[in-house]
């Protein structure tokens, strides 16, 4: 699967007062097998794939700003946090009426193909290929009504 060979996210660790911080993760674990990208931004698609290159990237000004930022924000990540919840919960009930209406749908194609099928093999089982007469216009306009 394509998922295995992407290189793992960086997340900084949580402190015993709440705090964001760096904690280098350990490379020999499967899960780094391909390496790890940090989010901070300071080089967007660079993959670090040792601990000691990735504890010196950690030690720059915009990944350690990063961080700093990360922890004045704590708040409003909590707050966006909430409203993300809120849109997945309400996205959850759309995708599952949604989900209902398209198989209601199907149905009503799949039972509509039938009738057509019925109607358009009048005669020795053959599909007409001509214009449908009017009778079968009439049946195919009724369905449509239901
Ligand atoms: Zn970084």
């Amino acid at each position: 699967m394509e998922l295995a060979t992407e290189p793992d996210v960086y997340s900084p660790n949580i402190d015993d007062n709440g705090n964001y911080v760096d904690r280098i993760p350990s490379f020999h674990s499967n899960a780094l097998a391909n390496g790890i990208r940090c989010p901070c931004g300071t080089r967007k698609d660079k993959v670090y794939i040792s601990a000691p290159l990735f504890a010196a990237h950690c030690k720059t000004k915009t990944h350690e700003k990063w961080v700093q930022d990360l922890n004045t924000n704590k708040s409003n990540f909590f707050t966006e946090n909430q409203k993300l919840r809120d849109i997945v919960h309400a996205q959850k009930i759309m995708i599952g009426k949604l989900e209902l209406e398209l198989s209601s749908k199907n149905m009503t194609i799949n039972y509509l193909t039938q009738e057509l099928t019925k109607i358009m093999t009048v005669g020795g089982g053959t599909l007409l290929h001509t214009q449908p007469t009017a009778t079968a216009t009439a049946t195919a306009n009724d369905l449509l009504m239901f």
